[in-house]
């Protein structure tokens, strides 16, 4: 036998007994970004690779060490893409989209990072994207971090999550902050490890968001953001928090919350679970106000969040809370001459008389005891049973599976018995 081949690491497959929850997590979501009346748009999984140093910051983690990147066979460095914003953006700009106008859409898909492989993080993993352009009010922040809530309770999570909310100010804000960061970290060399020592220069507000717990012993005395905050910003946060609290949505403020990719501005926000160990943030997002400029677009501004699939599943599983519905409802048995394609035609008529009704017929023979042990594999909640008697008289045997009892009826009162497991 020849070797077998492997997944590329952290890389996973979604089994069939898998998929039916990932189903559950996807539709939830989808029906509450619709139920805003958001559209939907679909990127390519490869962009220029520029595209992504460019808008999320050369000296981030996802560029400096996350990316795939490759030669194309004519020589373009080409990248998979780690997240949907940057690509979302330049869709935008290049069709017109975003030009002079509003836009609130959605995207979901799977995304790739060389990151070390482990419960809730992978290589390929799957984000669902919201981004908003041409609208600069809190207003908007608010909508977003409102229908994030309604997801976390559609899909029953929300008392297992919380809301960090930060502001972090303009781009000229930051700029001044940036230059009393760096002078603080001067003072305090001695507890900075490389990365800090290397960051503190190009990027020292992702300094204060180091795992490390000595630099994190000395960031209680580093210079605060809030207090460099200008003041539309300031008026803009308050005005998220009045519209947050009437909205029922508690937060907490982390100033130290300054989101790991370059763009945002303003508003950044995460939210959190202690339910999956380390991997603890399910969404994050905030506003980015310049980026469409930056990717040669006309100035407009925008706000979006992404949250990873893997992690919401792995929540809705660890805690237990949905109840995935089977891929079979009914699974149709047949013995005798004659009785297989008349199976068929009963499954034809269910399908297009009950809808959303799942009906397998047996394939491949067998007797009886074979068929009910499909049917028992498959998850199927009902057997109907057809044999050469049945299909003379135009009955059919019902029999719940999970029960064990069983009546013969008629074939035209089989939609109304049916319909219930639907
Ligand atoms: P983390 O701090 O966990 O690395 P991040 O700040 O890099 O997250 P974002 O770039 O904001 O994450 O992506 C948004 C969401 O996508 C995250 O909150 C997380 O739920 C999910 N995500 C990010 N990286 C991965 C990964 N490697 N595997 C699975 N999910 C991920
Ligand atoms: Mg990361």
């Amino acid at each position: 036998m020849a070797k077998t081949i492997q997944a590329i690491r952290g890389m996973n497959d979604c089994l069939p007994t898998q998929s039916p929850l990932w189903q559950k997590v996807e539709n939830t979501v989808k029906n509450v970004i619709s139920a805003y009346g958001y559209s939907e748009v679909r990127m390519p999984i490869v962009e220029m690779t520029h595209l992504f140093s460019r808008a999320i910051g050369e000296v981030t983690d996802v560029v400096e060490k996350e990316m795939y990147t490759f030669a194309d066979r004519n020589g373009d460095s080409l990248t998979l893409r780690p997240e949907g914003t940057a690509g979302c953006v330049r869709s935008g700009i290049q069709n017109g989209l975003i030009y002079n106008q509003e836009q609130r859409l959605w995207y979901m898909g799977p995304m790739f990072r060389h990151e070390r492989p482990q419960k809730g993080r992978y290589r390929q993993f799957h984000q669902c994207g919201v981004e908003v352009f041409g609208l600069n009010g809190p207003d908007i922040d608010a909508e977003l971090i409102m229908m994030t809530a309604r997801m976390w309770r559609e899909l029953g999570i929300s008392d297992y999550v919380r809301l960090e909310l930060n502001s972090i100010g303009s781009l000229e804000a930051r700029a001044n902050y940036r230059t009393a960061l760096i002078e603080f970290f001067e003072q305090h060399q001695e507890v900075l490890d490389d990365d800090a020592k290397r960051r503190m220069y190009t990027n020292p507000l992702r300094v204060l968001d180091t795992k490390n717990p000595d630099i994190q012993a000395i960031l209680g005395d580093a210079p605060k953001l809030s207090e460099y905050l200008d003041e539309d910003s300031r008026q803009h946060f308050a005005g998220l928090c009045e519209l947050l609290e009437s909205a029922g949505i508690e937060y907490t403020v982390n100033e130290r919350l300054v989101r790991g990719l370059d763009y945002y501005n303003r508003t950044v926000f995460e939210w959190i679970t202690d339910s999956l160990g380390a991997q603890g943030t399910v969404c994050g997002g905030g506003r980015y106000d310049g980026l469409v400029e930056q990717l040669g677009g006309k100035p407009a501004p925008a706000v979006g969040f992404a949250m990873g699939l893997e992690r919401l599943v792995l929540m809705v599983e660890t805690l237990g809370l949905t109840k995935v519905r089977q891929s079979v409802d009914a699974y149709v048995v047949t013995a005798g001459e004659g009785t297989m394609m008349a199976g068929m035609k009963l499954a034809e008529f269910l399908r297009e008389a009950v809808p959303g009704l799942r009906v397998m017929n047996h394939c491949g023979g067998g007797n009886f005891k074979k068929q009910f042990k499909r049917a028992d594999k498959v998850g199927a909640a009902v057997a109907l049973v057809l044999g050469e008697n049945e299909v003379a008289e135009g009955t059919v045997v019902y029999k719940d599976l999970a029960g064990g009892e069983q009546e013969t009826i008629a074939q035209a009162d089989i939609v109304d018995k049916i319909k219930g497991l639907v």
